[in-house]
């Protein structure tokens, strides 16, 4: 064999043999390119994606929490033991195509599932030993190499030499691949590359197979987002549609906050706002209610991002055209509010347009906006420079380590969980180790605690 020949995994016989088993690589690890073949009931559909969700929900947890390596790893196999043990392969597979259905209709959610299920792959395909990812990468036909002895010897030093100096392993442990395959490997020189391969240690492969899944996965979202609304109006509209309805409102735990409160005590008046804002806001919020109050206006992206998280808070529709009219007053004629401005409030309540019944965003499209000049949406714990920051802090009485704290979670790109310790320091009884996930999640606990601001 030539020193930079190419020897695949299998030969053709033997990978029509394999093909015929069950590896355990493939029993733990998937692409879920095809749709289960089982028959399962409603309530199976409905309790299996509970069930995944809590894993991936536990998932987000530990990454806002700054969870180590070996914690998530650690804690993520707790969470597959005790949510999709059992019938182990009808379960995931299940649960994964309901919450593609579930998760493929707005890009927040299908970011979020992609996400997830991305750090899931990752951790169970680092699980497998070096054979089962050998197989899974054979089942995947993933275009990859074996380093047999004898060129392992030859290429020893060159191996070494990319890999710090040392070598622990054997040949076994190391795989070929196109060098276009691991570009960052390569650029980082963390490889070594002959002849268009680049010999990479087998814990080097996530990254590439994890790259694989989430293309896959990405595309297969689109085409779902795309075919569902046909199936839901039709056969599916009395069966699967609400299960996937309902599912697709439960990333947050419990509510999407798209509801307008209507009664008693919920509703909020446009009075209450000034006080409300200095309270309870979260300081995305604050800071688009500042510059409104002193620029009377606030640019498309702004005004998208603070109207809807008002109506979620429940300011109804008429109180809303009120608000931003006064608001817009000192530079916006009244009648030119009306042809400019008022369609849009109006939209957002989902009584122009398609009259849709737009949701409030959550904190992770709020964090994924980058506001341009004179544009004040976008979440500061990311946006703000660190001066501006401190100063906001300051503002809430956030001195000493406390600011210190929630300065360096910024810096580090905790944005959610610098906003939970916000809200946990200035409102008694809120524990914020697993950080904020929506503005308007932000407003409840705040105004369910005790505000000491
Ligand atoms: S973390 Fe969320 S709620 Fe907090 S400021 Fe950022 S976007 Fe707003």
């Amino acid at each position: 064999m030539a020193a930079t020949g190419f020897t695949p995994i299998l030969s053709g016989d033997a990978k029509a043999t394999r093909n015929k088993q069950k590896t355990r690589a493939a029993r733990v690890v998937s692409l879920y390119e095809r749709p289960p073949p089982y028959d399962a009931a409603l309530e199976e559909l409905e309790a299996f994606s509970l069930d995944r969700l809590k894993v991936l929900r536990g998932i987000e947890r530990l990454r806002l929490s700054n969870a180590s390596e070996a914690e998530l790893r650690q804690k993520t196999k707790e969470l597959l033991r005790k949510y999709l043990s059992g019938d182990e392969l009808r379960k995931d597979k299940i649960s994964h195509f309901m919450l593609r259905l579930a998760y493929c209709q707005t890009k927040d959610n299908r970011d979020w599932l992609v996400d997830k299920e991305c750090e899931l792959f990752r951790v169970r395909f680092e699980e497998l030993v070096h054979k089962e990812q050998k197989d899974f990468l054979q089942d995947i036909e993933l275009q990859v190499g074996l380093v047999d002895q004898e060129e392992f010897e030859r290429v020893k030093g060159s191996l070494a030499a990319a890999h710090g100096g040392k070598i622990t392993g054997t040949h076994r442990e190391f795989f070929k691949v196109p060098f276009e395959a691991v570009p960052s490997l390569v650029a980082t020189r963390r490889v070594f590359v002959n002849r268009g391969w680049a010999y990479v240690g087998a814990h080097q492969m996530a990254p590439l197979v994890v790259g694989r899944f989430k293309e896959h996965l990405a595309k297969a979202l689109q085409i779902t987002a795309k075919a569902w609304p046909h199936v839901a109006a039709t056969d599916e509209s009395n069966r699967l549609a609400p299960i996937v309805s309902f599912l697709s409102k439960q990333y947050q735990g419990s509510s999407d906050y798209t509801e307008v409160q209507t009664s008693g005590n919920s509703v909020v008046t446009l009075d209450e706002i000034p006080n409300l804002a200095k309270r309870h806001f979260p300081m995305c919020m604050k800071h688009l209610h500042a510059s409104l109050m002193s620029n009377n206006h606030l640019k498309h992206q702004g005004r998208m991002q603070f109207g809807l998280f008002l109506k979620g808070i429940g300011l109804p529709l008429e109180q809303a055209l009120q608000f931003w009219k006064t608001a817009f007053a000192p530079k916006v004629p009244g009648d030119k509010f009306e042809k400019q401005y008022a369609y849009n409030v109006r939209h957002n309540y989902g009584k122009e347009g398609k009259r849709a019944d737009y949701t409030p965003y959550s904190c992770m499209k709020v964090i994924s906006t980058t506001p341009g000049s004179g544009e004040h949406h976008g979440c500061p714990y990311k946006t703000f420079s660190e001066s501006s920051l401190r100063a906001q802090l300051q503002q809430l009485q956030i001195t000493g380590s406390d600011q210190r704290q929630v300065l360096e979670l910024s810096k580090n790109h905790h944005y959610q969980l610098a906003c939970g310790k916000v809200l946990q320091l200035t409102h008694n009884g809120f524990q914020a180790e697993e950080g904020i996930n929506h503005p308007n999640q932000y407003y409840k606990l705040a105004k369910d605690a005790n505000c000491n601001c």
